[in-house]
């Protein structure tokens, strides 16, 4: 279990990180917003603790931008405020549950487990296609032992075909389901990208997973 606190007091963050680390966790810290929403963004923890007041972006901020880039990880946020307002906002930006400072300790802790087992219990299983992996909880993706790694519109694209395996899917279909704008479909991009995909999860490998169909579209398949 992987845990990332975004927190700039460093008192408080030093005995987050210690009492976490005695309880067993690997703990990441980040001291303002800015850098914490560039480890949050890496979809490798498990749970994100998160303060609110925090310099160069808040954490509200750190918050939304997660949520809108598809970070599903369970925040729990940080604050010395506690109007109903403040919760309020806090939980309609993705948090999950909320902690009033000062806090003791064994509260803290309590509310992470809560998170970590809700977590598990509602984590949507790996992806597998022959020895392609896509975790989309943690947003990771494997090929045989080797990570891959994908830019966000990449990581959409693959979802897309490894949910639906030995489909064909038309540029079209993609389009509608990876790219949310109007789609110019005159152009190449869907083209370029399954290439650029398919070169991150093909190349060097004898088994080849994604392949094109002509005139129609791709399908992902194990031949
Ligand atoms: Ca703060």
């Amino acid at each position: 279990m992987r845990l990332l606190v975004i927190e700039d007091e460093q008192k408080v963050a030093n005995f987050i990180k210690q009492g976490l680390e005695e309880e067993g966790y690997a703990v990441d810290h980040a001291a303002d917003g800015a850098s914490g929403l560039q480890m949050a963004l890496e979809g490798l923890h498990d749970v994100i603790v998160l303060d609110v007041m925090l310099p160069k972006l808040d954490g509200l901020s750190v918050l939304q931008q997660l949520r809108q880039q598809n970070i599903t990880t369970p925040v729990l946020l940080l604050t010395v405020r506690a109007t109903i307002e403040d919760k309020v906002l806090g939980l309609d930006a993705g948090a999950d549950d909320y902690l009033t400072k000062p806090f003791a300790f064994e509260e803290f802790v309590a509310r992470v487990r809560a998170l970590l087992r809700r977590r598990a219990e509602t984590a949507p299983p790996i992806l597998q296609v022959a020895d392609l992996a896509l975790d989309p909880a943690r947003r990771v993706v494997s090929r045989g032992e080797k990570k891959i790694e994908l830019t966000p519109r990449e990581f959409t694209l693959l979802d897309y075909f490894m949910r639906n395996p030995g489909r064909v899917l038309t540029r079209t279909m993609i389009a509608n389901r990876v790219w949310d704008y109007t789609f110019d479909s005159t152009t190449n991009v869907i083209d370029v990208y399954v290439n650029y995909l398919r070169k991150k999860i093909d190349t060097g490998h004898d088994t080849k997973l994604l392949h094109t169909v002509r005139g129609v579209g791709y399908v992902m398949k194990v031949p």
